[in-house]
């Protein structure tokens, strides 16, 4: 997928806003653009009405400016920000990581914390900036497969494998909390028990958990993913396993996650069922506990994924072991 042509915005509400996930519900979050350079194909806000397209990606001008100002005139600081629901704040636009650079300082000399998930390469002039407070930071690294050709697939602007394992690695010797996210699982095609023991072994000597959920489509998302893969050159060796991945998805269950206004289409609930825990017995072979987002499967788990690290409801001491509920 070539880059996207990148528009400039300017932000008209806060910058400092809410998400309607349950999971966020505690912090903060700061989107940096509508639409993501990364362009993976199971992106849910491809869905969004204010979704720009796959080939803009809108980027707000002047957010530093704006949220200096913002935080200048609060009674009370935020405790911690996200970064970011619905995009990724290290995206390979020019000029962009001085503005994610500048967004992490401001609030981090502030002292307040920062947490972010992201699937990008992180920039070089940010590195010092999360090196200098560790403490403040809480990192999420997106890893759905070590398998680069898949990634390339499904994650085409993405960073590729080994430089995300690389960053997990820095992020933690540095002190930074890190954890890794293998989300979504695409079933047929990333779920095997050698990819969990692959996926596991290699991140296991930096992070003690992985927050994991299986991909769940929104008609509209089931939809632009399709036509995508088939504009897309596959492997053959990979072209059977994606239409197996799509078998899973013709007998879908509707759930409503716990997000507002959110009804997803997920793969039935014995096969995501089987897939945790297998992934929970691989994992714990490495000393790696796992949690499952409960927003993203509130059929079978009343978990937190943990997504922005752990909240004021939950303490970092005591990490969530996934248990599968009855229901
Ligand atoms: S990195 Fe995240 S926000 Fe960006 S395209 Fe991928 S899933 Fe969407």
């Amino acid at each position: 997928m070539n880059s996207p042509q990148v528009e400039y915005i300017t932000r008209k509400s806060a910058v400092l806003s809410t998400s309607s996930m349950d999971c966020l519900s505690d912090v903060s979050t700061i989107n940096l653009t509508v639409g993501c350079a990364h362009g993976c194909l199971y992106c849910y806000t491809q869905g969004y009405s204010s979704y720009p397209g796959n080939s803009v990606v809108q980027v707000y001008d002047s957010l530093p400016q704006q949220l200096e100002n913002e935080l200048n005139k609060k009674r009370r600081l935020p405790r911690r920000v996200y970064f970011s629901p619905s995009s990724d704040l290290f995206q390979p636009i020019d000029g962009f990581a001085d503005v994610t650079r500048q967004m992490l300082n401001i609030l981090l000399e502030r002292q307040i914390e920062v947490a972010f998930l992201t699937k990008g390469r992180i920039p070089d002039t940010v590195w010092s900036v999360l090196e200098k407070r560790p403490h403040l930071v809480f990192a999420q690294i997106g890893l759905i497969t070590t398998n680069d050709a898949i990634r390339q697939i499904f994650e085409p602007n993405a960073a590729p494998v080994d430089v995300r394992l690389s960053q997990i690695r820095r992020l933690a010797d540095c002190g930074v909390k890190t954890t890794v996210r293998l989300d979504p699982i695409l079933p047929g095609l990333t779920d095997s028990d050698e990819e969990f023991d692959r996926l596991c072994q290699a991140v296991s000597p930096s992070v003690r958990s992985i927050a994991a959920s299986v991909l769940f489509l929104r008609p509209v998302i089931y939809r632009f993913m399709k036509s995508r893969l088939e504009q897309s050159s596959i492997p053959s060796e990979l072209q059977g396993k994606i239409e197996e991945m799509f078998s899973t998805y013709s007998h879908t269950e509707r759930i409503q996650i716990r997000a507002r206004n959110s009804i997803i289409e997920s793969a039935p609930i014995e096969l995501r069922r089987s897939i945790y825990e297998r992934l929970t017995q691989r994992a714990s072979k490495y000393g790696l506990s796992v949690h499952i987002c409960g927003c993203k499967n509130p059929d079978l788990s009343s978990q937190r994924c943990l997504i922005a690290g752990t909240c004021n409801k939950e303490s970092a001491s005591t990490p969530t072991l996934f248990s599968i509920e009855d229901n």
